[in-house]
């Protein structure tokens, strides 16, 4: 609505900047959904690229076979298990870009509660140890003290987040390497780092490896199989955490990841834990 009778200033010059104003809005809506609509484009071309490698590994194992190689028993066991192990990839592939997505469309709301960084970090210990041991690689803990370091956090997905970088420290090291988990534990927050001898990342690549299906050279990961998401699953969590990851890394020295996570004091002073 118009007031013609406006004393400042001259109504028609102001329905002038509106329109103004408006149109830019317009132009840089239109900018956003150009960039939405060409990352949504990238995103599916490698999603499809992603999951085509693992199927057609699958299917090469499964015409092989019934081209004749199912004769020999030898063979027959090793390509079965080769496109058991493809299907794996595939099914973790999947379970990690819902996981992404969920994330990212906020379908997946934290679940906060209070427990002990200690614990988790015992726990997380467990579920890795069984790969560690694969590749004779040693996982340490040094506590910085017995006490509980209570935090307001969701468990599951810091666990994965922990998991995440554990895995990869474990994947991108040699036979007989280390990875090492640390608390510093400050007044009101705990820094986590997981440390570890491998590969290291080159200081180009440092920035990129925590989009989604950036990986460091192509060569290194084929053998290890992983699906590119894992660093930008635990972008996306801390996120949620109003936390992010920092990088430091050395190429053929090792890398060190970090985050920090906000404690909780109150019940770190009760003795309920
Ligand atoms: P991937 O499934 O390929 O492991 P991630 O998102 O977890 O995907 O990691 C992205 C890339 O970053 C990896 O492909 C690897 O090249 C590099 N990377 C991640 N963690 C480490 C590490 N601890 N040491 C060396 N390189 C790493």
């Amino acid at each position: 609505e118009v007031d013609l009778f406006e004393k400042d200033g001259n109504p028609l010059k102001r329905i002038n900047q509106e329109i103004t104003e408006f149109a830019v809005k317009t132009e840089q809506e239109i900018d956003k959904l150009k960039k939405m609509e060409i990352f949504r484009r990238e995103f599916m071309a490698n999603v499809s690229h992603e999951l085509k490698t693992p199927i057609f590994a699958t299917q090469g194992y499964i015409l092989t076979l019934l081209d004749g190689a199912m004769d020999d028993e030898n063979v027959r066991e090793k390509f079965l298990r080769r496109a058991a192990k493809s299907l794996n990839q595939l099914n973790h592939l999947v379970e990690d870009l819902l996981t992404l997505s969920k994330i990212e469309s906020g379908q997946i709301k934290m679940e906060y509660e209070y427990f002990d960084l200690q614990t988790l970090m015992v726990d997380a210990i467990e579920q890795v140890e069984h790969k560690a041991s694969k590749k004779e690689i040693s996982v340490m803990y040094e506590p910085p003290h017995d006490e509980v370091i209570a935090v307001h956090a969701d468990y599951n997905r810091i666990m994965q987040v922990m998991l995440n970088l554990m895995t990869n420290a474990i994947k991108y090291n040699d036979e007989g390497g280390w990875v090492k988990l640390q608390l510093e534990d400050d007044e009101d927050s705990v820094k986590v780092t997981v440390r570890d001898n491998g590969m290291g990342i080159p200081e180009e690549d440092q920035r990129r490896v925590f989009e989604r299906f950036y990986r460091v050279e192509k060569s290194r990961t084929k053998k290890q199989g992983g699906s590119g998401l894992g660093l930008a699953i635990v972008k996306h969590i801390l996120s949620e955490h109003n936390s992010y990851i920092t990088l430091k890394s050395k190429l053929g020295e090792g890398s060190a990841f970090s985050f920090i996570l906000e404690k909780d004091n109150q019940a770190n002073e009760s003795t309920e834990f």
